[in-house]
């Protein structure tokens, strides 16, 4: 089967190589038919929707960053997110962030000889039109009109990247890496941008962004994902990553962590009272909301009682959720 280009999109006399993307950040896409007017949705979970705009029971929980940071802002977006899988609506940033995430994915698949930008270049509109004949759904996010403004921006993130590092001067370890361990007593889930080995056996951990580094205000964020893939390679390589690397694609700057084993294993503690806590959140159905400024970003407002909605009913904890913790083994009790 050839490729399908975007509605809008045009590279004239390029085709793009097909691509898959196979990193769930864009989940599926869906057609809403319950709120008037049709609307694009997004399934966070990657499942498809139910009639009451649930997605449908998948893997069993697990701690990510991104679903920590979500119980720490507020504990129903998490079980929202989590548990219901509510539908939402991705973004043209996110798209384009799993477009450029996929392209330098398989930018190392290639030749170091061959990662040249003008690749890199191809790579993304291969991987967007992969998206588009996948999910046609995504033109509608975009906008036909604005499609070639989508691939620009995509192919500006790149051309920052390339005055970052030199992609054919090294061989990634891996990239894409799937962690799904438990360490620590709490189940573990991410996705490793890329894993670099030093001839030395230094181990290099990289994650891109492709939005613009974050403020002083903003840091503790950032550094609380790059700790949990510092304690991912700990308990999956058995070593302390030499230096953990955030490259933001929109401005150049990078953010670098050197993690130290006493440092991880008290950031373990901390994970393991977080996880203690959504634990007992699933076992009673108790997410409060807990309203604070990014609730201007939150999809949820319908449904949620700070802002005049209502709480649908507790679907019950996922399949394969533990027991809650007992007091007296809960360390975010202590
Ligand atoms: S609107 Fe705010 S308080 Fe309500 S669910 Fe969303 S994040 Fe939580």
């Amino acid at each position: 089967m050839g490729v399908r280009i975007c509605p809008g999109y045009r590279a004239a006399g390029v085709t793009p190589p097909k691509l898959s993307v196979p990193r769930p950040t864009l989940p599926n896409v869906s057609t809403s038919a319950n709120a008037g007017s049709p609307m694009t949705t997004v399934d966070v979970s990657g499942a498809t929707p139910a009639s009451d705009g649930r997605g449908l029971a998948g893997r069993p929980l697990a701690l990510s960053p991104s679903r920590a940071a979500d119980f720490k802002q507020c504990p129903l977006l998490y079980r929202y997110r989590a548990i219901d899988r509510f539908a939402e609506t991705p973004t043209t940033a996110q798209t384009r962030g799993t477009v450029v995430h996929a392209a330098l994915e398989h930018l190392f698949g290639m030749p170091a000889s061959l990662r040249t930008r003008e690749s890199a270049e191809l790579l993304v509109e291969g991987a967007w039109a992969a998206m588009c004949e996948e999910r046609p759904e995504l033109a509608e996010i975009i906008g036909a009109a604005d499609d070639t403004k989508f691939i620009a921006d995509a192919h500006k993130l790149i051309a920052t990247y390339y005055t970052m590092e030199n992609p054919t001067a090294f061989e990634a370890d891996a990239v894409e890496e799937h962690i799904e361990i438990t360490s620590g007593g709490i189940r573990m889930r991410g996705f490793i941008d890329r894993v670099d080995v030093a001839p030395t056996g230094e181990v290099r951990v990289v994650d891109y962004k492709t939005g613009r580094a974050p403020g002083a205000a903003f840091e503790a964020k950032a550094l609380f994902q790059m700790k949990f893939y510092a304690l991912a390679i700990l308990r999956t390589r058995g070593v302390v990553p030499h230096r953990l690397q955030l490259m933001y694609l929109s401005d150049g700057q990078q953010l670098v962590y050197t993690p130290d084993r006493d440092e991880l294993e008290r950031f373990e503690r901390t994970l393991t009272a977080i996880w203690s806590a959504i634990q007992a959140a699933v076992a009673t159905g108790d997410f409060r909301p807990q309203r604070s400024r990014l609730c201007s970003m939150c999809e949820h407002k319908a449904r949620c009682p700070e802002f005049g909605g209502v709480i649908p009913p507790y679907p019950g904890p996922p399949a394969g959720s533990p027991p809650a913790p007992s007091p007296a083994t809960d360390p975010g009790a202590a």
